[in-house]
């Protein structure tokens, strides 16, 4: 196995545990939210098949209460309790239906212990870790009810390729979960540790979305910036040409040392060309 393959696969597995953690607190904010009057602001509407069928069973099911009650002789209008929220049940169900699907992929891969349950509202923790641990080596937990279960499961699929899916379905899903919950905005801001020692722009930002630091990435918004391989001032271990750069928590004391070297080549340059660039660009727009 090349070093490479050896990066990739950290990425992949790094990437999977990220989206985990991303999607686990987007599906607790799914939970609260089922009952409404509860949300910070009023989330985009979900209109999927699922959603339509669902909320064609709940008009029909209203519909006939009306028509039970008018027969009864009462008022046809609304009780007063409020109706759930079906497009959070609807993208919980979209969610707990993905994982199951990536539990059975990795399952089938090589995990070498089954996981054995489906997806619930109740277990996703447990199944988020078995499935994508902290992206670390896989290892035994126990939960609190004494059950022992393999924690980082997708660490024991040797094809690189089912670690990609992973990562990118547990990122899709959890973009999704976010986006119905009204959580559009991760938690960026510039890095106090300036500027980006490969374009010299003070263009760095923290990603601090959640809350494990482990998982915190610092970046350079420009698109311009590109990884130039081997003796990229980047200085990063696995410099991989045509890459944005962006340098994980670990590797943070990398970051400095290249900063300090830059700092002691271009000591007039590195302060002239603070811009603050950073402010006016979007994370999106790279
Ligand atoms: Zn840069
Ligand atoms: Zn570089």
């Amino acid at each position: 196995m090349t070093d490479q393959t050896d990066v990739d696969r950290q990425d992949a597995l790094d990437s999977a545990a990220r989206h985990a953690a991303r999607l686990l607190h987007a599906f607790g904010w799914l939970r609260v939210l089922v009952e409404p009057g509860r949300e910070p602001r009023p989330a985009p509407p979900l209109l999927t098949d699922t959603a339509r069928h669902w909320l064609g069973i709940q008009s029909a099911a209203e519909a006939a209460d009306r028509v039970a009650n008018l027969r009864a002789g009462l008022s046809a209008a609304p009780t007063g309790q409020v109706p759930i929220r079906l497009e959070m049940l609807t993208a919980q169900h979209h969610a707990l239906t993905v994982v199951d699907q990536l539990v059975d992929r990795v399952e089938r891969a090589g995990a070498r212990a089954r996981l054995g349950v489906p997806a619930t509202g109740r277990n996703i923790v447990r199944v988020l870790d078995w499935l994508a641990g902290d992206g670390g080596p896989p290892c035994w937990a126990v939960t609190t009810g004494g059950v022992a279960y393999r924690r980082g499961a997708l660490a024991d699929v040797a094809d690189l390729r089912v670690l990609d899916h992973v990562a990118h379905r547990l990122q899709e899903v959890a973009d999704r979960a976010r986006m119905a919950i009204g959580m559009t905005e991760e938690r960026t801001a510039p890095y106090p540790h300036q500027p980006c020692p490969a374009c010299r722009r003070r263009s760095l930002e923290i990603d601090a979305t959640l809350r494990n630091e482990r998982y915190w990435t610092v970046g350079c918004t420009s698109a311009a910036c590109r990884c130039t391989g081997p003796g990229c001032p980047c200085l990063q271990r696995h410099a991989i040409e045509g890459r944005g750069h962006v340098w994980t928590y670990a590797e943070l004391p990398t970051l400095h040392v290249a900063q300090q070297r830059h700092r002691l080549s271009h000591p007039v340059r590195s302060a002239a060309v603070g811009h603050g660039g950073w402010s006016s660009r979007r994370r999106g727009e790279r």
